[in-house]
């Protein structure tokens, strides 16, 4: 699997950016594959030469627009105990937080931010699941709770988020009230940083738990974000629509790196259909109750528990192509993650109603 990892730098290179458009629009004049044409532009040949090789060769480029410095594998030094990766022609130090475990870098990218580093790392086979984990992720004072139908076992993961939601909304509302801008922006990216945060824990923790299962994860579909227009445009929903779609992600490219299937299912309904008999119940605030079988659950239980159930949506696989710009500002965090679920193989037969619960007074 390749991630993309990026890595704000903190250096000026807009001249060797602006050097290596022009070498880019000198490459679609002549088609010159040597990087001795373009000496007089003065950028390293490692990099001239990968100009060279997208913009000479390629002849449905016909305009230049941005062009990004691209420095090969073989123009990358790396040092895992200290985690930094050097690059000698530009003579550039980063640091990196992602594992050690990959095999290899295959290039980075720099535009005038960004060092947008693609990495090998190794797949695991995907595993054959017995059981699917239901996870719903518009969880009141959660960020997910998760269960597996066949041992009735159910999981609330990411208590904190609501505590922080609550502690940081009303910061944001007195430095609002002060007119103090610059304030509420740092603020407000620290909560997306903690939030950030909490969300790789949470997804750490789904992983864990669908391996323990022998078990993969089931997702509702993107449009499963609970939309309530009222506040369609706060600050909280873009932050818990973001939060939402990042923890997706993290899921995703985790899934993929463990071997994990992972599947999408229809999000129509799931709060409010009996998870034991299919009617439709009545769902108050946080309980559920059905009026057919009797079933009573809490109302995130509940939804999880009929995730689960679902059968994947068609074309509801592979759904990985969240709000990428959600992680516009964030550093160091893959980007273009492609989890191995292009073929999820048929969940296992699962019939409504027989798994036995074991957790109480929930
Ligand atoms: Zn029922």
């Amino acid at each position: 699997m390749i991630l993309t990892f990026n890595i704000k730098y903190g250096r000026d290179f807009s001249g060797e950016l602006r050097k290596a458009k022009q070498i880019a629009e000198f490459a679609l004049k002549t088609h010159t594959l040597s990087s001795k044409d373009v000496k007089q532009f003065g950028l390293k040949s490692i990099i001239a030469n990968q100009i060279l090789r997208k913009y000479s060769k390629n002849k449905t480029i016909k305009r230049v627009n941005h062009v990004n410095l691209t420095i090969p594998n073989q123009g990358v030094r790396v040092d895992e105990e200290k985690k930094e990766i050097y690059i000698p022609s530009l003579k550039l130090t980063l640091n990196y937080n992602f594992r050690n475990d990959f095999e290899k870098i295959n290039q980075i990218e720099l535009d005038e931010q960004y060092a947008h580093v693609s990495v090998t790392v190794p797949e695991k086979p995907m595993i054959e699941p017995k059981a699917w984990i239901g996870v719903d992720r518009n969880a009141t004072g959660h960020i997910a709770v998760a269960a597996n139908p066949q041992t009735g076992k159910i999981w609330k993961l990411g208590r904190k988020a609501e505590h922080i939601h609550k502690k940081y909304r009303e910061i944001r509302r007195k430095l609002q009230k002060a007119g103090k801008h610059g304030l509420l922006k740092r603020i407000k990216n620290r909560e997306g940083n903690i939030m950030t945060d909490l969300n790789h824990k949470v997804s750490r923790k789904i992983i864990e738990i669908a391996k323990e299962n022998d078990a993969g994860i089931k997702l509702e579909k993107l449009d499963g974000i609970r939309n309530n227009n009222k506040h369609a445009k706060s600050f909280d929903y873009g932050l818990n629509t973001w939060s939402f779609y990042r923890l997706q992600e993290f899921i995703e490219y985790k899934a993929g790196l463990e071997g994990i299937p992972l599947t999408y299912v229809e999000p129509e309904n799931t709060s409010k259909e009996c998870s034991r008999c299919v009617y439709m119940g009545i769902g108050e605030d946080k309980s559920f109750r059905c009026p057919h079988c009797g079933h009573v659950d809490h109302a995130d239980v509940n939804a999880s528990f009929s995730i689960a159930l679902r059968p994947p949506s068609v074309g509801g696989v592979g759904q990985s192509r969240v709000d990428r710009d959600a992680r516009e500002g964030s550093t160091d965090t893959p980007r273009g993650a492609t989890p191995g679920t292009t073929e999820t193989p048929e969940p296992p037969k699962l019939w409504r109603g027989e798994y036995v619960r074991r957790v109480k007074g929930v």
